[in-house]
């Protein structure tokens, strides 16, 4: 490794060291090789690009799909001290000759562009006259078809390699089966590219997954223990994500709708607004959520199942990149096993694309019943299968507790069958309750020998059950006769008392106390520290609106929280805090370490 690297990574990113594989990643772009990195979000993958950037002679391009993404991170190098600029068709033609002009003058460490523009033959013709050190391409599996964000665009990158003969190409990507990563390697034709790649472990995410017994007021006990922190909420629909963000404000959050159906510029409003203010709730469909590179999004919450684990890996991944801790809270019921299996028995396509979807759905509700860490089910299933049991999730915080329900399962088996496999749970919770409801009644539910086995058990308990019950394979919807529950094989051998069934004992009480919340945070702040904490953080967010700038490209949390540790009142010592290097010391080191003086003398 040449000195020059840590040395910018010490003087230019104010840290000390290199995180996992980038170091090994660096010195191997450095020597002139391709390669292939696939590490999780928040893992660190653009220093990998950025510093090599600027030990090499010449300039870095670096391909991005996601244009309000390359004006942050332009914006962010330049708080750094670092000469980028980005290309692509939000600039007017002006700003564009003047970028290539900077290029072309090789004043510039990085250029951004999207691969389109890179592709014109006017961007390659002005190219072709720089010195180019690096040809970084972000967001790797656009590039291909088996993943979820394909880009045409993408196809083309290949060409580089004729272009800028001679230039490693460096591949990166948070997204990780080994089929994406062939086609990467195949369809950007890497030369013998090594692969890098990282373990997909987020560790400080707290997972956790409650039964829907009241949404709302679960929602609010958890937003109760989250106040001041930016977080997203993800609904289904565009009307519930309409309703939760009014519903939300009424009881005095500062949360904001996001969804396809809003308009442009309110959409793009309410964004910004997500980014440049502190403790905003962002409450949306998963049309929110790509190319946001918030850092300090410190909760993720599901009101309604997401379509796979991948895709929720995908959505709870955008909590806590900066690596500070963060919960991904999730609660779901019945009705969304039911409306989930619907969509994949529904779905488009061939026989083996249903079975794919079915498959991926089982997965995921198999992974909500878990009774065992939580961390280790999600890992395994994306291959790493030896991790231990975690201490931050739910299940290893918070055990569940199992219990022998044969007998309430033969209860609610029998009353599926003897009221002819044709409703849904809340009927046949409905004839075992022994209420004399007008359905019930009308269908001579009322006679049935199963009417009122289940009076001492509550409403919401048979919800538990009856999940349970699907989700454990001993009862299946019928989607081709309206949603009725149906036995399966599984379930007769528990009707003749041949095998017994073991549930999880649910706390159905909507004021539980989130797991994370339960853990006592080594490192939360002391409260004689909040005061502090909070002055710093509006002197950030002053100096941020006077730049026009998101908080987060001034300062992270993480180096905040370090000032209210350390109280540096030098230079030296300012610049010993994580996230501080020569630029921004010099931006802002006097007016943090005034207030830090001026906070020690009262
Ligand atoms: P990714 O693109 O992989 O999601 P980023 O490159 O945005 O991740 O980095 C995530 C966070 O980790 C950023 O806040 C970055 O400043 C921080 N980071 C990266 N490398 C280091 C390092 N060597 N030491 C300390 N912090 C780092
Ligand atoms: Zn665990």
């Amino acid at each position: 490794m040449p000195g020059t690297a840590t040395q910018i990574l010490n003087r230019v990113f104010g840290y000390t060291d290199f995180r996992g594989q980038q170091a090994d990643i660096i010195e191997h772009v450095l020597s002139g090789s391709d390669a292939l990195v696939l590490m999780p979000t928040g893992g660190g993958k653009s220093l990998c690009y950025q510093v090599p950037a600027m030990v090499a002679d010449g300039m870095a391009i670096v391909v991005s799909p996601l244009i309000a993404l390359m004006r942050d991170q332009v914006q962010a190098l330049h708080q750094l001290g670092v000469n980028a600029a980005f290309l692509n068709s939000s600039l007017t033609s002006y700003d564009q000759a003047r970028v290539i002009a900077q290029a072309q003058a090789g004043d510039l460490d990085m250029l951004y562009v999207a691969p389109e523009r890179l592709l014109s033959p006017d961007t390659l013709d002005a190219l072709s006259a720089c010195e180019i050190n690096l040809i970084a391409i972000d967001e790797a599996h656009c590039v291909s078809s088996w993943g979820h964000d394909f880009r045409q665009d993408y196809l083309e990158l290949h060409r580089l390699r004729e272009y800028f003969p001679g230039v490693p190409r460096l591949a990166l990507t948070a997204t990780a089966d080994p089929r994406t990563r062939k086609d990467i390697i195949a369809r950007l034709e890497l030369t013998q590219p090594k692969a890098f790649v990282s373990g997909f472990d987020r560790p400080n995410i707290c997972y956790s997954v409650q039964p829907k017994t009241d949404p709302r007021s679960q929602l609010l006990t958890f937003l109760g223990e989250h106040t001041q922190q930016a977080g997203i909420v993800y609904c289904l629909s565009r009307k519930s994500v309409d309703a939760t963000a009014e519903w939300l404000r009424s009881k005095g959050f500062r949360a904001l709708p996001y969804h396809a159906g809003l308009d442009t510029a309110v959409r793009t409003a309410n964004q910004d607004r997500f980014l440049r203010e502190d403790g905003l709730i962002m409450v949306a469909t998963i049309a929110f959520g790509m190319g946001i590179d918030k850092p300090d999004v410190r909760f993720v919450v599901h009101m309604d199942l997401p379509k796979s684990i991948e895709a929720y890996y995908q959505e709870t991944g955008r909590a806590g990149r900066d690596g500070e801790p963060a919960e991904a809270w999730m609660v779901y019921g019945l009705q969304d096993v039911v409306r989930l299996s619907r969509m994949a028995e529904e779905s488009q396509g061939s026989e083996e694309h249903k079975r794919i979807e079915r498959s991926k759905l089982d997965a995921l509700l198999g992974w909500c019943e878990v009774t065992t860490c939580r961390r280790a089910h999600l890992l395994e299933y994306f291959g790493e299968t030896d991790s231990a049991r975690c201490g931050n999730c739910d299940i290893c915080l918070i055990p569940p507790i199992t219990y022998d329900a044969t007998v309430a399962a033969q209860k609610a088996l029998s009353c599926v069958y003897r009221t002819g496999q044709r409703f849904g749970a809340g009927h046949v919770i409905d004839v075992l309750r022994g209420q004399r409801r007008d359905k019930v009644v009308n269908n001579h539910h009322d006679q049935l020998s199963t009417f009122g086995i289940g009076e001492d058990v509550s409403d919401a308990q048979w919800r538990s059950i009856f999940r349970q019950l699907v989700v454990r394979g001993f009862l299946w919807v019928d989607h081709d006769r309206y949603g009725g529950l149906r036995l399966s094989e599984r379930s007769r051998a528990v009707l003749r008392g041949e095998a017994s069934v073991h549930l999880r004992q649910e706390t159905l009480s909507a004021t539980k106390k989130s797991a994370a919340a339960k853990k006592k945070a080594p490192e939360a702040l002391r409260p004689a520290d909040i005061p502090l904490f909070e002055e710093l953080k509006a002197l950030r967010k002053q100096l941020a609106d006077s730049a026009n700038l998101p908080p987060y490209v001034v300062f992270h949390d993480s180096t905040l929280l370090a000032m209210v540790d350390q109280r540096p009142l030098t230079c030296d010592q300012f610049l010993l805090l994580p996230g501080v290097g020569e630029a921004k010391l010099e931006k802002y080191g006097d007016d943090f370490m005034d207030l830090l003086a001026a906070y020690a003398e009262r």
